[in-house]
């Protein structure tokens, strides 16, 4: 194992005496049949080794914030978690810097990047003094009424699409020709349009571009950060001065979910990107990164209770509490989510025997529910649990409510002395009356009292 444990045995080891723990504890059982798991060992080795990996390719001084993707984990307990551990917030909608400023993060912390601010948005934020990127020259134009009418503090750049192209999922890929994100920089006149943007805008001093998320190459993101840095460059030197001195380069890095090993890692990354674009470490530059799913992913488990176990047409099946309201792209696109599945028994001790190959089916109505379809594990019986790994980032905080299935409880857990587990409540498990209430329960008689004219 190196030093921060990215061979995944002690992770796995962590995991598994999380289950048993949460099962022995009362976290899961029959009345409390799925549950999600964050694993805050681990969640801080990412953090450290995020910013031990820029702090090794950048020049000394240079200021640099890791702002982490909220939309990746959205709960604050993870924001005060990474907060503590030197990280910021990229945050994309009021909701988000909603929990931003919940987990205490300073306006200083926080970058603002969502593709459809509203006038109102924009202006809190740069009442607050939140960085922001413009997304479109229609924003810029709002931008600039607000300069215009107030001081702010917030630190302002655009987000350009560098079109270097897709990579293997089309939903996460946010540098082809027609993505709706940031100004297209191959488009004719897009790039002049951005000089001139720079040249009539003193205060414009930041760059940025997100060139997408699971699935794209490494050398495919450094080549959208090589020309962002080499765009900066040209402004720079047409403006005479070093106008833009922050470069914004998303995040992005994809994970593994194949094992549980970290691979490609931050430090990985980071040289890679040194390698390709030397120039944006001398210290000319600040950075600003944005990593979500590679900072949390490998953290969270979905733990589901085994409700039923049957036979269907020769394969075996395992009707499980933990599907579309929770694994939402797994289910809907299998090809592209592929999760990791382990059996525990009743006790939540890791399950051996031959592997049998069979279906891991969630609890919603519909036929496609399935968490992993044809998968060869230890046969999953009654009373059985089923995990469902890497789910730290864009799973289980990320809730559908198919069939008003309850959003599960969270517990984060630390080892404890003697080998117990600690845990601590993330998000309580959702009640009925909840669940009610977000359906619409204070106006139950909503529609039979609305009467058009002539009806009774
Ligand atoms: C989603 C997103 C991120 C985070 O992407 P990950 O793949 O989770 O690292 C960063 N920046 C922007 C602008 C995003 O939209």
């Amino acid at each position: 194992m190196d030093e921060y444990g990215n061979s995944g045995e002690g992770r796995a080891t962590r995991r598994d005496e999380a289950v048993r723990a949460a099962v022995e504890q009362g976290l899961l059982g029959p009345d409390s049949p799925i549950v999600g798991l964050l694993d805050v060992t681990g969640i801080r080795e990412s953090a450290a080794e995020l910013r031990a990996a820029f702090a090794e390719v950048t020049a000394p001084g240079t200021p640099v914030l890791h702002a982490f993707a909220v939309k990746a984990t959205p709960l604050v307990p993870v924001l005060r978690l990474l907060r503590e551990e030197g990280i910021g917030a990229e945050v994309a909608s009021p909701g988000e810097l909603a929990l931003a400023r919940a987990a205490g993060l300073s306006p200083a912390q926080t970058v603002l990047d969502s593709p459809a601010k509203t006038p109102a948005e924009l202006r809190e934020a740069l009442a607050l003094g939140i960085a922001v990127n413009a997304d479109n020259p229609q924003e810029l134009d709002r931008i600039d009424g607000l300069v215009r009418s107030a001081v702010s503090r917030s630190p302002l750049g655009i987000r350009v699409n560098p079109q270097v192209g897709g990579g293997s999922i089309g939903a996460t890929s946010t540098a082809t020709a027609t993505s709706k994100f940031g100004v297209a920089l191959r488009d004719e006149g897009a790039r002049e349009w951005v000089m001139r943007a720079y040249l009539d805008r003193p205060w414009l001093s930041r760059l940025h571009a997100h060139t997408g998320s699971q699935g794209i190459p490494l050398p495919l993101m450094a080549q959208g950060v090589a020309e962002t840095y080499a765009l900066a460059e040209e402004i720079n030197r047409r403006i005479g001065r070093p106008q833009i001195d922050t470069i914004d380069i998303g995040g992005g890095l994809p994970v593994n979910f194949a094992s549980d090993v970290t691979a490609p890692t931050y430090a990985e990354y980071a040289r890679a990107l040194r390698e390709a674009v030397p120039g944006l470490f001398d210290g000319r530059y600040g950075l600003v990164t944005e990593f979500g799913r590679s900072l949390l992913a490998k953290h969270g488990t979905i733990v589901a209770r085994v409700e039923y176990a049957k036979s269907a047409g020769g394969r075996a099946v395992a009707v499980t509490h933990a599907g579309v309201q929770v694994a939402t792209r797994t289910v809907y696109v299998p090809g592209s989510w592929p999760l990791r599945i382990t059996a525990y028994d009743g006790k939540g001790r890791p399950k051996s025997g031959p592997e049998v190959v069979q279906d891991v089916a969630g609890p919603a109505c519909f036929a496609g529910d399935l968490l992993a379809e044809g998968r060869a594990l230890p046969l999953l019986d009654q009373g059985d649990y089923a995990a469902a790994l890497d789910t730290g980032a864009y799973y289980f905080a990320h809730h559908y409510a198919y069939n008003s299935l309850a959003r599960p409880g969270i517990y984060g857990f630390v080892p404890a002395h003697a080998g117990g587990v600690r845990f601590a409540t993330v998000r309580d498990p959702q009640t009925l009356s909840s669940i009610v209430a977000e359906s619409g329960g204070a106006h139950a008689g909503a529609l039979t009292t609305l009467h058009a004219p002539g009806s009774r």
